[in-house]
């Protein structure tokens, strides 16, 4: 970009409004700072759900199917800049374009698509005959305004979970987006403000302790939902106590993906390096298998193809379609995550292979924060580095002697987002779907998250799911005839 850098505004009321507060955007894959975003605050928040107030009434009182014509102009601007914004996304948060162009953008052009045909599913309600002469009636009614908080990692993917169904259910809302990433979602309110009546979405960007923080406390705000850590899904629990609002949790995960013997060890292998915690997003995705259990008659051999699939993976510039892993978002974030590499030497766990340090590593483009895809093995889960969500490219090992073993690691954790299971024996399959402690187990596969299917999580990865239904409340009417 030569001159100026380009400056990203918030959408309040239908208008692309410049906040008096800008922050830089850094392009993680050679720390340079490439374009400006709001950085809002209290007054933002405030014309936000102002203007969200405002346009509720009249979106929320049109047909379902009216709504539906909207979110299926939604999906076919996501086809037609597919490519526009699958590179400005890569470039702003280093999710490799393999991952934005090839999986994000299709697959959230499909799920407003798949929104716009539930929009009738937010209408239905039940009938009960309570008596010859007495009726029961139960009404799906939208919130009001609805809050939505997403992380950096994907932004436009959580945009769309979170915006296509609460719109969908007929609530205005409101998305902030995370600070280290904005731009992908504030690109699309340039977009989105041609779509929607003024007010009906906002986008506001800034820091989460500021802006954030405003929305959430806010009285004009009727309904939470938050892709985050779970500190900040604490944060907002306690912000947001006083008004008691409904909330969906969406948060970190220590997933563990356990390989048994009699797994396909070649699907297993990729399943537990590529498609989990050395993805294109270099580990930073809330469903990384982090903890990877393999079974002890198997544990050298796949310590071996781990190592192998990993020497395999290409670092670079992720705009680079060969690329398959990219740099860690920040620099706050390269510090949490090298820290854990100090952590997990202190504790004594073992170096299979990768980073000792974060300066071990050569960066694959000079600026950036690189680290490379990195293996540790231990005996004990109660490690910290076991226990902690690390969020990049870092997987403890963990071997096991029975199923029964297994189990009993794997829900040892703080953490319920997901599991793998890889095994041919269709009773044990079932029976760890059965009996793991998480939202999600997938067998013999991993990170496939369909739209139509529940994804959530139990215990401190939080709780609810988004969907048009999670955006609705139930009210009972008594009719005597
Ligand atoms: P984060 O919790 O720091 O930030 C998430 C969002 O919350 C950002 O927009 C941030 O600005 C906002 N925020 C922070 N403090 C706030 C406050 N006090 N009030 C209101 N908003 C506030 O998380 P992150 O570092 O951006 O993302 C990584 C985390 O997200 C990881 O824990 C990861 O597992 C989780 N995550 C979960 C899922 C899921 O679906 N379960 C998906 C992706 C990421």
């Amino acid at each position: 970009m030569l001159g100026r850098m380009p400056e990203f505004r918030n959408l309040i009321g239908g208008e692309l409004v410049p906040s008096p507060r800008t922050m830089d955007t850094v392009n993680p894959a050679t720390g340079e700072a490439w374009a400006t975003i709001p950085a809002g605050g209290a007054a933002e928040a405030e014309a936000a759900v102002e203007a969200a107030g405002r346009a509720f009434p009249a979106w929320s009182a049109l047909p379902a199917l009216a709504r539906a014509h909207y979110l299926r102009k939604v999906s076919e601007l996501f086809v037609r800049h597919a490519e526009e914004l699958a590179r400005l996304e890569t470039r702003d948060n280093g999710r490799i374009l393999r991952d934005t162009l090839k999986r994000d953008l299709p697959g959230m052009a499909h799920l407003w698509q798949l929104a716009a045909g539930q929009c009738l599913d937010a209408v239905k309600g039940d009938t009960v005959l309570l008596g010859s002469d007495t009726l029961g009636l139960t009404r799906r009614e939208p919130y009001g305004v609805a809050v939505c908080i997403i992380p950096w990692n994907s932004p436009i993917s959580t945009f769309s979970a979170k915006a296509a169904y609460a719109l969908a259910a007929g609530n205005t809302v409101i998305v902030k987006p995370a600070e280290q990433a904005s731009a992908s979602v504030l690109r699309l309110g340039e977009l989105l403000a041609e779509v929607f009546p003024p007010g009906v979405l906002n986008i506001v960007s800034g820091l989460g302790e500021e802006v954030g923080d405003a929305l959430v406390r806010h009285r004009g705000v009727a309904k939470i939902s938050l892709t985050g850590s779970t500190a900040t899904g604490q944060a907002i629990t306690r912000a947001s106590a006083e008004a008691l609002k409904p909330m969906t949790f969406e948060l970190g995960g220590k997933s563990p993906n356990i390989v048994f013997p009699d797994a396909d060890l070649d699907a297993a292998t990729q399943g537990v390096t590529v498609n989990s915690v050395y993805t294109g997003n270099a580990g930073q995705v809330c469903v990384a298998g982090s903890r990877i259990l393999i079974h002890r008659s198997i544990w050298e051999e796949m310590l071996g193809r781990i190592e192998r699939a990993c020497a395999g993976l290409v670092l670079g510039d992720p705009l680079d379609l060969g690329t398959t892993m990219g740099p860690i978002v920040s620099a706050g974030q390269y510090e949490r995550v090298t820290s854990y590499l100090e952590l997990a030497e202190k504790e004594g766990a073992r170096l299979v292979f990768g980073a000792r340090t974060g300066a071990d590593v050569v960066p694959a483009l000079p600026g950036g924060y690189w680290v490379a895809p990195t293996l540790y093995a231990t005996e004990d889960n109660s490690l910290r580095v076991c226990q902690e969500e690390i969020f990049g490219p870092v997987a403890v090992a963990i071997p096991f002697s029975t199923e029964e073993e297994a189990v009993a690691i794997a829900n040892d954790s703080p953490y319920g987002l997901a599991a793998g299971v890889w095994t041919r024996d269709l009773g044990r399959a079932h029976r760890l779907v059965r009996d793991l402690r998480s939202g999600t187990v997938w067998v013999n596969t991993f990170r496939q998250m369909p739209p139509g299917l529940p994804f959530g999580g139990v215990k401190d990865s939080g709780y609810g799911h988004d969907s048009v239904l999670e955006y609705t409340r139930e009210k009972a009417a008594i009719i005597q005839i």
